[in-house]
């Protein structure tokens, strides 16, 4: 059996999640974000009344035991709304990692950390890319040891969205590095690291292109100590952790892009049913249709993908139905088309909006700077998206 519908909990969410951002996260309100560098603490604790943050996780741990499809959902309606991405980015790192996160924590971490994070008065994020590269995972640096009371970490993390919102609400990160080089990518760990923890150094805040509202930054780990319960799951399945968050979270950018590129082909249909050139409106000249129809039709194929990949998980998780790397592909694929598809509709949106869509009196230029995040790098690089995709549809013995 094929049923494309949501249900009827997913249709009554949509409209309750979407009815909040229309009041409380307009377009004015975006672009005070991204001029100010901040998503004010309202919001987030509003997104946090609203049940949106971290809602994956089950409800004893402050979730709502949303379905993936349901998170999905979310991710595309905060996408249409504040079309930088930012907010979004705020939420589906949480909504990602923090359910990996959750659910190899102990009692210790979700009390101090996890909780108030889903209320919007904490941040957990994750730290995975290193200066000397993010897509080679194996490769990291970051070393874990064990001191008889706990592990002492040395490292450095770098380009790790929302670490001055952490440091700001006591947040922190999962943490990957090696406990046992010589075991390769087997013998990679996970810890969760408070960024306000002795010997936790903030080395920057980048001064990124888009996305402004929420800090990119870096962090040094100088024999940084944490307890023995701070550890995330088994020794020795840090980098296979480290998969599954960022295939959780490929999904959610994803619609978060289909949401952003919405509100674009919103917006510059409204223009051109308005606008006149040549003595009659843009809508009606064919040119401009065309250029219409090739956006639709790209915005409803990536769309299905998404929500389908977005069941898959679900199954996946639920019903053990899909392997991880049957998913993978579908992630892969979804985070290699979403991000290129959203730019490419503002891109040729703005050419429709003419010299008023070069201008920041129209808010497009925030999508363009913000999406340029996903297409270059945030939950990993498009030619990595690739190698999944090749590998689990050519078979592994022909990546050798
Ligand atoms: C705004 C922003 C926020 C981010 N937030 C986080 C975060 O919160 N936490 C975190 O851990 N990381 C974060 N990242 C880092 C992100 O995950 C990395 O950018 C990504 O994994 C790629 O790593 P890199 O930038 O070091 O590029 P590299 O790994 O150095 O790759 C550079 C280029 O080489 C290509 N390449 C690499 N390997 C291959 C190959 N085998 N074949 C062909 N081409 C290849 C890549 O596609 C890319 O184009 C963020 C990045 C950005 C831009």
């Amino acid at each position: 059996m094929v049923d494309f519908s949501f249900t009827e909990e997913q249709d009554l969410f949509r409209e309750a999640v979407k009815e909040w951002l229309s009041k409380n996260l307009t377009l004015e309100q975006v672009r005070e974000n991204d001029t100010k560098h901040e998503i004010p603490r309202s919001l987030m604790e509003g997104l946090g009344d609203l049940g949106l943050l971290l809602l994956t996780l089950p409800e004893e741990d402050g979730g709502s035991d949303a379905d993936w499809v349901t998170a999905t959902i979310g991710a595309e309606e905060l996408g249409y709304a504040d079309i930088s991405v930012a907010t979004p980015v705020f939420y589906l790192v949480q909504a990602s990692w923090g359910y990996v996160i959750n659910r190899l924590a102990s009692e210790t971490v979700k009390e101090a950390y996890i909780r108030r994070a889903s209320k919007g008065k904490g941040f957990i994020g994750i730290g995975v890319t290193e200066p000397g590269g993010g897509s080679d995972v194996a490769g990291f640096k970051t070393v874990i040891k064990p001191d008889g009371k706990g592990w002492v970490i040395n490292g450095e993390k770098c380009y790790i969205s929302g670490t001055a919102e952490a440091a700001e609400m006591n947040g922190g990160y999962f943490v990957s590095g090696y406990t046992d080089r010589a075991a390769g990518h087997r013998g990679m760990s996970a810890v969760f690291v408070p960024i306000n923890q002795e010997g936790v150094e903030i080395t920057k805040r980048f001064e990124n292109m888009g996305r402004m509202a929420i800090s990119t930054g870096g962090f040094k780990m100088t024999d940084v100590k944490v307890p023995k319960e701070y550890q995330l799951g088994e020794t020795g399945r840090g980098f296979y952790y480290t998969m599954e968050g960022f295939d959780a979270a490929r999904v959610l950018v994803s619609a978060s892009c289909i949401g952003a590129a919405q509100r674009c082909l919103e917006i510059g249909m409204d223009y051109i049913k308005e606008r006149e050139a040549f003595g009659q409106q843009l809508a009606k000249y064919q040119g401009i249709q065309f250029d219409l129809a090739d956006m639709a039709a790209h915005h409803e194929a990536i769309k299905s993908l998404v929500y389908r990949t977005a069941w898959m998980l679900d199954q996946k998780y639920k019903h053990g139905t899909f392997s991880a790397l049957e998913v993978s592909k579908y992630l892969g694929m979804c985070k290699y088309l979403a991000p290129h598809h959203a730019l490419d509709t503002f891109r040729r949106v703005m050419y429709w909006l003419g010299a008023y869509g070069y201008t920041k009196e129209c808010p497009l230029e925030m999508g363009v700077r913000g999406l340029m995040s996903y297409c270059i790098g945030a939950e990993g690089a498009q030619n990595i998206q690739k190698v999944i995709i090749a590998r689990e549809t050519l078979g592994r013995d022909w990546m050798k």
